[in-house]
């Protein structure tokens, strides 16, 4: 994220892309309300809790008018979020804490504010994203309450008119709930993550929303026409007409092909000739399992656990890691979940493990080199790992390897974590699968001798791609090397699927490509069993896959492995695209 950048394309402005599609109205800065109030002792206690009362009441009142209005029109399980309202404005905890604050002496107002604020800290301190964001919903109640104590109007999003976007420093939960998706094109605020209640709840509404925009609302003014990218998180004010053309017809083109990929949903991923491919999902946190289930996911083909350690201030202990495994597994239900194990290192910093800053940390001690170093660790996420298996399909992935040994030193700890379960007489799945990435070129190279003692094999292109091109993705200069198109990668890619599919294992892809629609029938001709790609692009996948025949894709994938240049690879299969 960074504040507005300007750029060919004028000013933009990044957040987190929260929920897709493309947005283009008139922004609509909402102003908060002036909640501010002077301490004062009343004269008659039993009066102001009544008075209390009676604000807790209205708000309940309130907030089961929005889950009416919501169970409507995103559904129940979506206005269910409100419920934690409810819960929070009637808790008898904080309850109990507002009246005595009373008896003591203070006001209503200062009461609320003060057991609201302790709750609020308590949850953001926490170390749970999920329960992070529910400091949200404590905030938005202790809004609402004071809201009706000093008489204030809040803002209300149910009246704006069409065309609207959307421009707040903070969407509550109780304000997105009252959006009129007739009205509202896009959202933008200043805060908040992919998992907030507001990222849930624009999602559920399919409203295009970008997060965590600094200065949002001070750098766009109301009447300012906006262009919101929510699939890129891009925020483009005061657009020329150039740019508003491109963006109505990414709207346009969005909008058609959403419409019809939903006649993809519930359906298995079938070539156009019926061989049936597994079209699962790649995923950062438990709660994504959540979100790629909606999309129509055959299970989760990678689950990067790393973003469990980079989210914890300390290494998350055994039963942290089985919550948030067992949670994908029980989302998943008998559908294959993938669990890569700690992929630390290179881009992937984890500031308490304190790792030596290295001259090339891409070429240094990460991921798998680092597990291995320090076993009595790696066995901790090992065994929850195994611990979670009781509960799904899991399957244990390794990153980065590059040798034969690695994976026989990880599957002989997987066995003494498997002996240690035992003694504790805690149940597991005896015969889990361990897997590994190919995601380097050491690995395609002995991908035969690799296939002989994993039970799957997962691609990842995104690293595969840079360390077979020495090329870094995030340096633009050589950024024309940086191509799945690269015959070299294309080269690589086939004898590490061919190598997998004689010695009778599974081979998936998990990197970006995987989702590449122009790449799809090539991997199909070369064997490719899973599909692990983004949420979003699943149902669009899943159609590219159904379009083609084994048949239509080997004669492509001839041509394209006899080509000697990535301009004239991209350029046979943009001709070949359907
Ligand atoms: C990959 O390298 O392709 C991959 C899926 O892993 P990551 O992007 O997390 O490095
Ligand atoms: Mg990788």
């Amino acid at each position: 994220m960074n504040e507005g950048v300007n750029s060919a394309d004028g000013i933009v402005y990044e957040g987190v892309n929260a929920s897709d599609g493309v947005g283009i109205g008139v922004a609509r800065v909402a102003v908060e309300p002036d909640l501010s109030f002077t301490p004062h002792a009343p004269a008659d206690a039993q009066a102001e809790k009544e008075r209390y009362e009676a604000a807790v009441a209205k708000f309940i009142e309130q907030t089961n008018a929005q889950i009416d209005r919501m169970t409507e029109t995103v559904g129940p399980e979506a206005a269910a979020i409100m419920g934690a309202h409810i819960e929070f404005a009637e808790d008898e905890g904080i309850k109990e804490m507002v009246n005595r604050s009373i008896e003591s002496g203070k006001c209503a107002e200062q009461s609320v504010s003060e057991a609201y604020d302790m709750y609020y800290n308590m949850f953001s301190n926490m170390e749970d994203e999920l329960f992070r964001e529910r400091a949200a919903d404590v905030a938005d109640v202790k809004t609402g309450l004071l809201a009706d104590l000093l008489g204030q109007e809040l803002i209300d999003l149910s009246t704006l008119p069409e065309n609207s976007v959307v421009i707040v420093h903070e969407l509550t939960p109780s304000m997105t709930a009252d959006i009129d998706k007739n009205n509202v094109v896009a959202i933008v605020t200043e805060t908040g993550g992919r998992t907030s209640h507001s990222a849930i709840i624009a999602r559920a509404l399919e409203i295009p929303a970008v997060l965590s925009v600094p200065d949002a609302t001070k750098n766009i003014k109301t009447g300012d026409m906006v262009v919101v990218d929510g699939e890129k998180g891009k925020v483009l004010p005061k657009p020329d007409d150039r740019k508003l053309r491109h963006y109505r017809n990414k709207a346009k083109q969005y909008a058609a092909e959403k419409l019809a990929l939903e006649a993809y949903r519930g359906k298995e991923t079938l070539t156009a000739d019926g061989e049936k491919k597994l079209l699962v999902a790649n995923i950062g946190n438990p709660d994504d399992a959540n979100v790629a289930a909606e999309h129509d996911c055959e299970g989760v083909g990678l689950f990067r656990s790393e973003f469990l350690f980079m989210d914890a201030k300390e290494l998350p202990s055994e039963d942290e890691q089985f919550a948030a495994y067992q949670k994908v597994a029980l989302c998943m239900k008998d559908q294959p979940v993938i669990i890569r194990t700690l992929d630390v290192g290179g881009d992937k910093e984890i500031p308490y493990l304190d790792l030596a800053k290295e001259e090339n940390p891409f070429l240094g001690y990460r991921a798998v080199r680092y597990c291995l170093n320090n076993p009595e660790q790696y066995k901790v996420q090992l065994t929850a790992l195994l611990r979670a298996s009781a509960f799904g399909d899991i399957k244990i992935m390794v990153p980065l390897v590059t040798t034969v040994d690695e994976i026989r030193q990880v599957k002989d700890l997987v066995k003494e974590c498997m002996r240690e379960l035992d003694e504790r007489g805690v149940s597991y799945n005896k015969d889990i699968e361990v897997g590994t990435m190919i995601e380097t070129p050491a690995a395609s190279l002995i991908a035969e001798d690799l296939a002989e003692e994993c039970d799957f094999f997962s691609i990842g292109t995104n690293d595969l791609i840079g360390y077979t091109m020495c090329a870094d993705r995030g340096n633009d200069k050589v950024s024309y090397l940086y191509e799945v198109y690269q015959p070299a990668v294309i080269r690589s890619l086939k004898r590490i699927i061919e190598a997998g599919s004689k010695a009778g294992i599974m081979v998936g892809m998990c990197g970006e490509a995987a989702a590449d629609p122009l790449l799809i029938p090539v991997l199909i001709s070369f064997g490719l069993d899973e599909f692990s790609v983004s949420a979003p692009s699943i149902l669009r996948t899943r159609r590219i896959i159904s379009e083609w025949t084994r048949e239509e894709c080997d004669a492509l994938a001839a041509k394209v492995v006899k080509l000697k240049t990535a301009t004239e690879v991209k350029a046979m299969l943009q001709a070949a695209a359907k």
